[in-house]
Order: structure tokens, then sequence, then C-alpha cells
């Protein structure tokens, strides 16, 4: 189990921030409303990341630093309809075997009776005491990649490594507006983004994470047929901006980026607007989930949609429309 532990961590566990990944998508599993991440050194001397979510058991905290131990599917029909993050039950198992990890929780209201876990590297022991916590769950992830030094070789430098993880945060903030997210780098606080209650609240988040010039420029749009509906905000087509990065698709809540949903947005664009432009956009596509598939691979950001020919033309209509309707 140890050297598969460290298997499943290479597929995990490429840099700090897919272990922020992880950790967040367990903490919105949980149900967290509120997330708060410390990071230390880009993430390679410190994560931590504490969530007041529903907790864990004192009996399944052992448990949840094991392989395969998750709580989140109960049958492989489940598979079919996860609608969770997680469910491969490996994220903290992997981590842990690369780090020193602790992982502090509680059930209950009271925040008296909590329980640490704790584990440090390969052998995978875990030590359990009592740790006074309030409903949620904290956890610390130490100095990552410190027994496996051709992996913390393969880093970059602090200001590429934290680029990344920032990169990660914004992606799961677009996603989750009623969940509030604080995000601090070496004693600095970088990010607090308050949870949103109504549209403008929304705005005021994209244009903190994706700049004013953007919302400034964007109009709204949603739209709705049959089972499929997309919304969120496409630039105006006098809006030019160069950066890919200001490119985001949600499937289901689920940030995506798929050769057939590119295609499609690429395609409106292009037909609306003259060549050499860069398409701006913070766009979701909620679906039935029975319609898509979104675990295609555990790190990669691809899905199969079960009617693809559909979704592209829903994607590509609306977006043209949209775009052609607010053409100068
Ligand atoms: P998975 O998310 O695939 O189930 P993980 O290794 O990421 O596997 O987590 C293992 C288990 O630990 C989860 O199934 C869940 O029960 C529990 N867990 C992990 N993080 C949290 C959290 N922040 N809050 C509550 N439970 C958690
Ligand atoms: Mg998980």
């Amino acid at each position: 189990p140890r050297l598969a532990n460290q298997i499943a961590a290479g597929e995990v566990v490429e840099r700090p921030a897919s272990v922020v990944k992880e950790l967040l998508e367990n903490s919105l599993d949980a149900g967290a409303r509120r997330v708060d991440l410390d990071i230390e050194a880009a993430g390679t001397k410190l994560i931590r990341i504490r969530d007041d979510g529903s907790g864990i058991a004192s009996d399944d905290l052992p448990l949840a630093l094991d392989r395969h131990a998750t709580s989140k599917i109960e049958s492989l029909d489940d598979l079919e309809q996860v609608g969770s993050f997680g469910f491969r039950g490996e994220a903290l198992a992997s981590i842990g075997s690369v780090s020193h990890l602790v992982v502090t929780s509680n059930t209950a209201e009271a925040g008296s009776d909590g329980q640490a876990a704790s584990c440090s590297g390969r052998d995978m022991e875990v030590t359990l005491k009592p740790a006074a916590h309030p409903r949620g769950t904290t956890v610390e992830v130490r100095d990552l990649f410190f027994n496996t030094p051709a992996r913390r070789k393969f880093l970059r430098t602090e200001r590429t490594e934290f680029n990344h993880l920032d990169d990660v945060v914004k992606r799961i903030a677009l996603s989750r507006f009623d969940v509030s997210f604080a995000l601090r780098h070496n004693g600095r606080q970088l990010r607090d983004l308050r949870r949103c209650d109504n549209e403008a609240d929304q705005l005021r988040r994209v244009a903190s994470l994706c700049g004013p010039a953007f919302v400034e420029n964007a109009v709204a749009i949603d739209r709705n047929a049959g089972d499929l509906r997309l919304h969120g905000w496409v630039a105006q087509p006098s809006f030019s901006r160069s950066q890919a990065d200001l490119q985001h698709f949600y499937v289901n809540g689920r940030y995506i980026r798929d050769k057939l949903v590119v295609h499609a947005v690429r395609q409106a664009f292009s037909d609306v607007l003259y060549q050499g432009r860069h398409p701006a956009f913070v766009l979701y596509l909620e679906l039935d989930p029975a319609e898509v598939d979104v675990n295609v691979h555990p790190t990669k950001h691809e899905v199969r949609f079960r009617d693809g020919r559909s979704v592209h033309s829903f994607i590509y209509s609306t977006l043209h429309k949209a775009l052609a309707d607010i053409r100068p």
C-alpha cells in the first residue's frame, strides 16, 4: 500500500496547486460555506485549509487518510451520477504519503471534542489525539515532497507555483458564489471573497478575479433550451484582450477545458467578430448529470457529453446570438 500511495500521489499530487484543488474540493463536498487558505512558500512549506463543513466523525478520521476510503459513493451505480468532486478516495492518502499531514476535525457544534489525525510520508502510520476544533475541518500539509526529491526538483519558482495555486482558487471561487474564500500567502491577505447574495455581489467577485475591465465590457447571458442552460458573462466584441486566462467554462459547476466546448465558443466568437480577437468569458453550462461524464480523468479537465452535437450547437447558437446582439 505504501508504494501504491506514492504512485497514486504522482497522479493527483503534481504540485502545490493540485493539493489545494483536492483540499478545496473536499471542503466543498463537505458543504462548507467558508474556506480559509493559509499558504507559505507557494505551498511547499505549508498549505493549511480550514472549513466550516460537516466535519469528519472520530471513527472515520483514520479512514479518511486511507487509500480508497471514500465516504462519497455507496455503490457502483453512484459512479454514473457523481455529484461530488471526490469519489476515488485517494487524495488525502496520496498527499499524506508525500508530506507531513495533519487533519483536525469536529462534527459537533460544541467545538470541544474534536480530533486530530496525523501521518508523515511513506509509512502512513496514523496518530490520533484529541484536539479542540469548531465544527468543520482543518487540513495542514507541511513540507510537501520532503521525501520525494525528484518531484521537488520539478517545482518551478515560488512565483510560478503560487500563480498555479491562485488559479485553482480563482477557478473554484468563480464556480461557488455561495461560499466565502480567503487566501493568505506568506502572511499577506491576497484574496478575501465574501459569499455573494445577489448579482451585484457576483459581479464584484468576477471583477476582483477577472479584472474590472472584463466586467465593464461584459454582458450577462442566460438561456434555457430543454434540459440545457447556459449562463454567465461574455465580453463585448469591442473588448479585446489577448490573455487566454480569461476563459472560464464550467459544466455542472466544474471547471473544464474541453475540445468540443472550446470549438463551439471559438466558432461563435469568430463568426461574429473579426479575426484576431481572443474571446473572454465566464460561462456556466448546466445539464442533466446523466448526459455528461465529468470524471474521464482525475486531473485533466475533459468531459464527455452523451449528445455532443446538441451541446455544441446549443453553445454555439446561444453565444452567436448574444454576441451578434451586442455587436456595435
Ligand atoms: P474523496 O474526496 O475522493 O472521497 P479524499 O481522500 O479526498 O477522497 O477524502 C477522503 C474522505 O475524507 C472523504 O470521502 C471525506 O469523507 C473525508 N474528508 C476529506 N476532507 C474533508 C473535509 N474537508 N470535510 C469533511 N470530510 C472530509
Ligand atoms: Mg477528495
